[in-house]
């Protein structure tokens, strides 16, 4: 078995993951997977914007954390990331964020559509119910393309999460999702498999299959992430998203070290 790199996983310290760094480590080295990164939700500016990240004082409590797994599993690379939310305004606290730590890469995710609205969270599944899901996934996808833009991530998490729950649009969004990747190209930002998208609703990796198409038309490379909140969830799932990835025609995958991609044969 060859194993991707699964460079999305994360920690208790974000309040809705179980499992400590040590014990994602373990499950990696138990499956064989020679590679992982934790990217644990980033801090937001003010603590009190949502419930389900770290505070912006335990951000050395989490890079302990992964150096603690990286002392105690030395035949496993272990990376230091961040799942780190993009919103516009934000740029300047991402811009310290990086600054405090010598990551290996930023995972950029857009949640929220609005400064109120993470589209993924269950508990606002209301807010669906008087939108039209193209108009929804338009802003997401502007967003997308801004975080694209905005050079401080290497890679985009989960493109195309607005189908978590199954609210996809009827109408055609090439051009939305060809923008966005278009973005992406220009900056040599890579797009993510993630798997966790085959746990929720929708049952299918994010992005989908036509997204990912595109993607290898216009040039963008890949990495693959579990989006593990659980040691049971690590490298769930990778061995389809290879597949998908080999069928739409990749042969290739991406590794960072202190910000900088290296292209590994898949
Ligand atoms: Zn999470
Ligand atoms: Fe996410
Ligand atoms: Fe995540
Ligand atoms: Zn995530």
């Amino acid at each position: 078995m060859h194993w991707p790199a699964d460079y999305h996983m994360h920690t208790p310290l974000c309040r809705h993951a179980v499992g400590e760094p040590v014990e994602y480590a373990a499950q990696a080295v138990k499956l064989g997977l020679t590679e992982i990164g934790f990217t644990d939700h980033s801090p937001m500016r003010r603590d009190d914007f949502d419930n389900w990240r770290m505070r912006s004082d335990q951000l050395d409590e989490y890079v302990a954390k992964v150096r603690r797994a990286q002392k105690e599993f030395p035949a496993l690379t272990i990376k230091l990331g961040l799942e780190v939310d993009y919103l516009p305004g934000h740029e300047p606290w991402i811009r310290e964020l990086a600054a405090r730590h010598p990551w290996d890469y930023f995972i950029g995710s857009v949640h929220y559509i609005s400064d109120s609205w993470d589209v993924d969270n269950p508990e606002k599944l209301s807010h669906w119910k008087d939108r039209d899901p193209f108009e929804v996934w338009s802003v997401y996808f502007e967003r997308l393309a801004m975080a694209a833009s905005s050079r401080l991530f290497e890679i985009i998490g989960h493109a195309d999460l607005p189908k978590k729950f199954g609210f996809i649009p009827q109408r055609d969004c090439t051009s939305m999702f060809q923008q966005f990747l278009d973005a992406a190209k220009a900056s040599d930002v890579a797009l993510e498999l993630n798997t966790a998208g085959l746990r929720k609703d929708c049952k299918e990796i994010y992005p989908s299959p036509a997204i990912l198409q595109l993607a290898h038309r216009t040039g963008v490379p890949i990495t693959f992430g579990s989006d593990a909140h659980a040691p049971g969830e690590v490298g769930m799932d990778l061995l389809r998203a290879i597949e998908l990835a080999r069928r739409t025609g990749y042969s290739q995958t991406c590794r960072f070290t202190q910000r900088q991609r290296r292209l590994v044969t898949l």
